[in-house]
This record gives C-alpha cells, sequence and structure tokens, in this order.
C-alpha cells in the first residue's frame, strides 16, 4: 500500500472543482494532438478556459501543479496523471448508466454447445451460459461499447483480458502496475465456485491467483488459460491450421475452466492437456503457473 494517502486524498480533492477539470481537459487536448509535450501559456490557457480573472483562474491552476499539470519554461503541460483523468472522463467510465445490452453471442459453451449470452452493466462484460455459469467477467469502459455490436464488445474485451495476462504474467499489476504475486493451485474462492458449480463436481479445478502488493487488487483465473500464447501451444494449434492468435479463449476448448491436473505438490507440478483432432500436446506449469515442460504424443 501506499505509504502517503494525504497526498492522494490531496490529489482527489484537486479535482473536485470544474475550472480544475476544465484545465485538464484542455490541456489533454493540446497534448493528444501531437503526442508530444506541448501545453499552453497562462494567458493562452486562461482564455481557452473561458475564467476571466487570473487571480481566481491561478488559484485554481495552483491546485494542480505537480500532479496533474506542470510547468514547462512558458508552458503549462499536463503530466500523464493529468491525461488519464481526461481520457476517462471523456470515456464516460465515472458515469457508465447510460450503457447496457444483453444479446446471444456466436461462441458456447464447451459444456453443452449452446450459444452463450453476453451481457454488460455497471462497466462490466459478462459471458455466460445460462445452465452452465459464467465464462468470462471483465471490466471494460463504456467506451467500449457504445456504438459496437455486442459480438465486437466480446472481442474486445478479450483482447483486453489477453493483454491483462501477459501484462500479470510478467508480475505487473493490470490494476495499478504494482508487483503481483502469481501462485498456483490455489483454492478458489466461493463466488468462483458458486458460478461454475455444475462443473466443480465433475473435475478438479486448478485456479491460479494473481494478486497484486501494491493496490491489493485479486483475480484468479483457470491454470489452462495461462498458457494459451506459449510458443508450444501457439505451433501446436499452427500445424492444425488454427492461428491460436485469431482465437478468443472462448473458442479453445481446452481453456475450459476444469482442465488441469495436479501432478505433483512439492515441488508444483500442474498437467493441462491440449488436444487437437487426437494429438495431445501436454504441458506442464510450476506454482507460479511458468511453463517447466511440454511433450507432444
Ligand atoms: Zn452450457
Ligand atoms: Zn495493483
Amino acid at each position: 500500500m501506499h505509504d502517503d494517502p494525504p497526498r492522494d486524498h490531496e490529489a482527489l480533492d484537486a479535482l473536485g472543482h470544474e475550472i480544475r477539470l476544465a484545465i485538464i481537459e484542455r490541456l489533454a487536448a493540446e497534448r493528444r494532438g501531437s503526442w508530444r509535450a506541448s501545453g499552453l501559456e497562462f494567458a493562452e490557457l486562461r482564455k481557452a478556459v473561458g475564467v476571466d480573472d487570473p487571480g481566481q483562474f491561478n488559484y485554481h491552476l495552483d491546485k494542480l501543479l505537480d500532479t496533474f499539470v506542470e510547468k514547462r519554461d512558458a508552458e503549462y503541460v499536463v503530466t500523464t496523471a493529468g491525461l488519464e483523468v481526461a481520457g476517462t472522463v471523456e470515456a464516460g467510465t465515472y458515469d457508465p448508466d447510460d450503457v447496457s445490452f444483453t444479446a446471444t453471442v456466436e461462441a458456447t459453451c464447451t459444456e453443452c454447445g449452446d450459444h452463450l449470452e453476453a451481457s454488460y452493466e455497471r462497466g462490466t462484460l459478462q459471458v455466460q451460459c445460462p445452465e452452465h455459469g459464467l465464462f468470462h467477467g471483465n471490466a471494460i469502459p463504456p467506451a467500449a461499447v457504445r456504438d459496437r455490436d455486442p459480438e465486437t464488445v466480446v472481442a474486445l474485451t478479450q483482447l483486453n483480458a489477453r493483454n491483462e495476462l501477459s501484462r500479470a504474467l510478467e508480475g505487473a499489476c493490470v490494476h495499478c502496475w504494482g508487483t503481483i504475486d502469481v501462485e498456483t493451485p490455489v483454492d478458489p474462492p466461493a463466488e468462483l465456485l458458486d458460478d461454475q458449480q455444475a462443473n466443480a463436481d465433475e473435475v478438479e479445478q486448478v485456479v491460479v491467483e494473481f494478486a497484486c502488493r501494491d493496490c491489493g487488487m485479486t483475480f484468479w483465473t483457470a491454470a489452462s488459460i495461462t498458457i494459451v500464447h506459449h510458443p508450444a501451444v501457439v505451433s501446436f494449434y499452427h500445424d492444425h491450421g488454427v492461428n491460436v492468435h485469431d482465437c478468443g479463449y472462448l473458442e479453445l476448448a481446452f481453456v475450459d475452466g476444469t482442465n488441469g491436473i495436479i501432478e505433483s505438490r512439492d515441488p508444483v507440478r500442474v498437467r493441462i492437456d491440449v488436444e487437437l483432432e487426437s494429438d495431445v500436446l501436454r504441458v506442464w506449469v510450476d506454482d507460479s503457473a511458468e511453463v517447466v515442460d511440454t511433450e507432444r504424443t
């Protein structure tokens, strides 16, 4: 956790005024145009934001300095933190209520073959089989959903999940970029079991936990998902005429949350079988979900 909550608190307080948000948005527009650190001088900025009184304007600008805005020579330039604030405000991340949908999508349930149902509400997309529970749940901002059809939203969400997973496997938190600890096997949290109850009695589920040391965010995935982009898996699919990078996780049968066998606990060895047209690729991962061995039969 951060050692200095009062400073974070002050930083967030600084955002609580419309003039200050307008300053950030105006400078963000300036910087986005060129993606370089260009800004505006005091008088230009004041006019652009539409404040007549220089004293009043300076008071608000001062509250943003060093956190959301910095001064470079004569210009005021938005910082990366300021750019992020402007982006989330513009994307409607804090006001997601106007966007929601429920739709049947092309992807099918690996248990029963029925089409899955996708629903988006309050910034979260869920893809599930009415019979067999949740397949995929992921946060995605309303800007990703507005003006797009459900099929595209599902594809984008999976692309995002893939990017986040790659980052997490490299040890960087998908939320704050802090340090993530990866561990398997762990007991899945109760909510996850509730969602997949139908599967849970049949095969032991091997779950990987990702826990951030800095912000505390924790999430879980099936062990099988962590190997999807390993070269052994990619080339195995390639030999069968399939480009894994074109597939959503929902299209890869082996990714089903029930795939994974704990062969040993000391040291940890979890075996995941990838089957295609009666060929089998076996992949073993260790306690940090790193691939330690593969074998094709
Ligand atoms: Zn089903
Ligand atoms: Zn974090």
